[in-house]
């Protein structure tokens, strides 16, 4: 595999042989593979914009050569390099640089304005970019009306809305709350997992680091180190490399988690967790919705998790037709979600509140939800294998083997499907518990 990006012996020099010469960039040299979610790290002043802005293309280097895709810069025809700014990369800054005279759809489709296509075409995908991010609603206001994290949403819909497979953001969340921050972090980091895009993020804030596969660390111009979160790079590419150690979760419970939930990180759980549940709730509860009904729907399920809305205001939402900024939904399915997301919730307060006498009604919980329908004994059976998973004694694979497993052979006997649900929600009951 070879690199999308190599930056070879860079050197970026300011003002280059005057009294006021700054040598912002010492040699530097490094791969980047396509995929990676890299994140540059270090001090105010260590070089890191004008390592990303070389990348962009926007800083000649003062010697050394970047290659992007297999060409390199110094190669490249004026022509050549137009097309990689206009569509093979985006662009996300700390300043949102939003136009203020134009519309919150003007502005993210303005990329697309110089490239002769229908105007039509441009909106829908505007619309469709603004939807994604939740700020839909804010399609036809001015950015003087929206928050600091939703004129961010709307920076990286416009960073998006020429499909470039590179996004570099410098210090995007610099300037917002942390709350706003978290919403945008979690976007790239999506950006990153389900679209598969090549994320290189400058911060000197090290409460994001766990959000990338690879930090490089820099300080007085050049890279000082590097840490490997999760390797995506071909074997090759793996020299000398500091890897972290994953820190060992402190309990029994989130290690037999983590190994239900193999794509999360030890380090990405207090970052990431509430998005992360929200996601994973939601991908159990509906397998049959498209991808904007999910989306839109992830969105509401992750507000109620941070208890900002509760699952009433949930069902209004999803009731409500997209144009609206709703879910699109119909009421019957909205009702249903809202029910079983507050059912589910319910177990989990049990079994935080009262953990000595939850199991009980955990078993009577799984009985109804999936029509059980078993006698006395199979519901001791059952009641004691939940308790084991409750206790972390056992992880979800043992679950599931012994809820299938027949009476005779000393299981609950239910069948493969059901003993996978089953198994599988309470994996997710976990999951919301621990906090
Ligand atoms: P960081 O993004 O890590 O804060 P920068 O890449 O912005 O660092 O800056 C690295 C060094 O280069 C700093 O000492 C800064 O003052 C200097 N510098 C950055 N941009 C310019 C410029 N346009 N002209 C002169 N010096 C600059
Ligand atoms: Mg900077």
């Amino acid at each position: 595999m070879e690199p999308l990006i190599s930056i070879d012996k860079l050197r970026v020099i300011y003002n280059q042989g005057k009294s006021n010469e700054s040598r912002a960039l010492e040699e530097t040299t490094l791969e980047i593979f396509p995929k990676e979610y890299v994140i540059i790290y270090g001090p105010s002043g260590c070089g890191k914009s004008t390592l990303l802005y070389s990348i962009a293309g926007l800083q000649k280097p003062t010697y050394g050569d970047i290659t992007i895709n297999g060409r390199s810069f110094s190669k490249m025809s004026k022509k050549e390099q137009l097309e990689l700014h206009q569509t093979g990369i985006g662009l996300v800054f700390q300043a949102f640089y939003l136009i203020p005279s134009l519309t919150i759809l003007d502005n993210v489709c303005l990329p697309r304005v110089f490239r002769g296509e229908r105007h039509s075409d441009r909106e829908r995908d505007g619309i469709q970019a603004l939807r994604r991010f939740g700020i839909v609603e804010q399609a036809d206001k001015y950015p003087s009306q929206l928050s600091g994290g939703q004129k961010q949403r709307v920076a990286i819909a416009r960073a998006l809305i020429n499909q470039p497979k590179i996004i570099l953001a410098d210090e995007p969340v610099g300037n917002l709350d942390s709350e706003s921050a978290r919403n945008v972090l979690q976007i790239l980091k999506e950006l990153n997992e389900v679209d598969q895009q090549t994320i290189i993020m400058v911060t000197h804030n090290p409460e994001h680091l766990a959000y990338a596969d690879r930090v490089i660390h820099m300080r007085d111009g050049r890279v000082i180190k590097e840490d490997v979160n999760k390797d995506k790079r071909p074997v090759e590419a793996k020299k000398d490399v500091v890897m972290v150690k994953e820190e060992s979760p402190e309990t029994q419970e989130l290690n037999v988690l983590l190994s239900s939930f193999k794509s999360l990180l030890p380090q990405q759980v207090d970052v990431l967790l509430v998005p992360f549940k929200a996601k994973q709730l939601l991908s159990h509860l509906l397998s049959e919705l498209n991808d904007e009904q999910v989306s839109m729907a992830e969105t509401l399920v992750r507000e109620v998790l941070f208890k900002n809305i509760d699952t009433e205001e949930m069902k209004n939402r999803l009731d409500l037709p997209y144009e609206k900024g709703g879910g699109g939904w119909n009421k019957i399915r909205a009702e249903h979600m809202a029910e079983r997301v507050d059912r589910m919730l319910e177990q989990v307060k049990n079994l935080k509140n009262t953990p000595d006498t939850s199991v009980p009604p955990l078993a009577r919980y799984f009985e109804e939800m999936f029509h059980l329908n078993i006698n006395e004994e199979r519901r001791i059976r059952l009641q004691s294998t939940l308790n084991l998973r409750v206790l972390s004694k056992i992880g979800q694979t043992e679950t599931q083997k012994r809820l299938d497993l027949s009476f005779a052979k000393g299981g609950v006997g239910l069948n493969k499907q059901t003993a996978e649900k089953v198994s599988r929600e309470l994996e997710i009951i976990m999951l919301l518990k621990y906090s």
